[in-house]
């Protein structure tokens, strides 16, 4: 049996004893509530009961980063954009709309609240909407937290969110100088990318990936790799066809990986699915296309990620949770991350923010301007996120032999289902995070792969 009983991160004493399994076509995949962990075959599993495994000191649950306090403070300066982006669940305001500005007070009264959690790392986001189109406020903003955290004294990082259509010199240098990370938006090669996200005649491939050199560059001068700039895509219909192009162009850009995520069919997105859309099947061909390109490129002897995989094999390999807020239990939802909008009002995380936009309050917990620290944590729909992201009050996913890997968004459920809790037997994020976890067992089968992937975590 190979791959079986792998995390050697765990204890000694305890026999296995799986209470979900999985029957998948690379496997039988078990596990049982601490990430404990087997794949195997028919032939393997009479053997498991017989497994002893490393006690862990933490059982997964805890170490799992919940109940630190937020770290991530996302500041929304604008709704305003300047693309008209097809897939855009915000439905931005035209840029010449005013009206949907943050003001300098209202982030002020932002980042004192943030100030106020009890971890001692502290990000701040910003994004829009385009946040350059708000520049002023982004660059007090990002002077008065620095003024601030001389007192605080915490671990504090800083990104902006931008399409990078609006960066120019005197915001390249004043970033680069206040070590303020950069990350956008890059969907693949400049037809998909223009075709997808749309921004005057030409589209915004050209800018985002001149900007994204330089910062690069600057970088990689700095000696500085972590504030190497950092790019994301979204997988629509139009991007199926060409996962390959799509992967070499982050290589080609020195990014050293990708993200590979799929589109929700929520708010815009979910108005225009048939155009813009797929199903899970056609995502999970797309993803292990793309996850194969990957391999092929480590397997030439170049450092090249991919981040979904590198992010399960974390809790696979190392039983680690890398705290990535969408796929913990609970979710990162007001434990992981706080959203503040431009009018002051706070929302569970910025997908909440989202929904809130579009007239849907269920995320919002208060206002800077109203809200105690310690009131926004007790607001029913701080605890309702909490309740509904748990995995065992999920019924499908209290029995999931994923569940210690996964995670389940009630924003996403409220968008798509109706319902904070939803319903997740059948559902599309469901299936979504189901053929993930199958693309990259499959390749951790493979010696040659797992060891690749294995070396993205050690
Ligand atoms: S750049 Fe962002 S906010 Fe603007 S249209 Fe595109 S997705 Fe929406
Ligand atoms: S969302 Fe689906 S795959 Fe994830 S734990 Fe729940 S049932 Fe399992
Ligand atoms: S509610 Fe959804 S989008 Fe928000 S943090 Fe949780 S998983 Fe992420």
């Amino acid at each position: 049996m190979d791959m079986n009983a792998v995390n050697q991160n765990a204890g000694r004493q305890l026999a296995f004893n799986p209470e979900n399994c999985e029957r998948m076509p690379s496997g039988i995949f078990c596990s049982d509530s601490f990430g404990r962990w087997a794949l195997t075959d028919v032939s393997g599993m009479p053997l498991l009961a017989a497994e002893s495994f490393p006690q862990c000191l933490l059982p997964y649950m805890a170490a799992s980063g919940s109940f630190y306090g937020p770290s991530l403070h996302i500041l929304v300066v604008t709704l305003a954009c300047n693309h008209a982006c097809i897939y855009c669940r915000v439905a931005p305001v035209s840029e010449k709309e005013k009206g949907t500005e943050m003001t300098l007070e209202t982030a002020k009264k932002s980042i004192d609240l943030a100030f106020n959690t009890p971890n001692d790392c502290i990000t701040f986001e910003f994004q829009g909407g385009e946040a350059l189109l708000n520049w002023p406020v982004v660059k007090s903003s990002v002077l008065y937290a620095k003024e601030k955290n001389k007192i605080y004294k915490k671990d504090m990082r800083m990104a902006i969110v931008t399409n990078l259509s609006l960066m120019d010199e005197e915001k390249f240098k004043f970033f680069v100088n206040e070590g303020v990370s950069v990350c956008t938006s890059l969907d693949g090669p400049a037809s998909l990318h223009n075709l997808n996200r749309r921004y005057g005649n030409n589209g915004g491939h050209d800018k985002a990936v001149y900007w994204i050199k330089r910062f690069a560059a600057a970088a990689s001068s700095s000696g500085k790799p972590d504030s190497l700039p950092s790019a994301l895509m979204t997988t629509t219909k139009h991007s199926l066809s060409i996962p390959e192009k799509i992967v070499d162009e982050y290589r080609d850009l020195g990014l050293g990986g990708i993200f590979i995520r799929p589109l929700s069919p929520i708010g815009h997105a979910g108005t225009v699915w048939k155009d813009i859309g797929y199903d899970p099947l056609e995502y999970k061909l797309f993803y292990a296309r793309s996850l194969k390109r990957v391999l092929e490129i480590n397997r030439c002897g170049e450092r090249f990620v991919e981040r979904n995989a590198a992010l399960f094999a974390r809790k696979l390999f190392h039983f680690e949770n890398p705290n990535y807020l969408d796929l913990k239990s609970p979710c990162g939802a007001v434990t992981g991350q706080l959203a503040y909008n431009w009018d002051g009002n706070v929302y569970s995380c910025d997908e909440g923010r989202m929904l809130g936009a579009g007239g849907d309050a269920s995320f919002m917990l208060g206002s800077v301007y109203a809200t105690k620290w310690r009131e926004l944590f007790v607001k029913p729909s701080a605890i309702m996120c909490a309740s509904a992201s748990c995995l065992e009050s999920q019924p499908a996913c209290a029995r999931c032999a994923f569940k210690p890997f996964c995670g389940v968004c009630p924003v996403h459920n409220k968008a798509a289902q109706g319902c904070i809790y939803g319903n997740m037997k059948g559902s599309y994020w469901c299936e979504i995070q189901k053929a993930v976890f199958y693309v990259v067992l499959a390749a951790l089968r493979n010696p040659a792969d797992r060891e690749i992937i294995k070396g993205w975590i050690d």
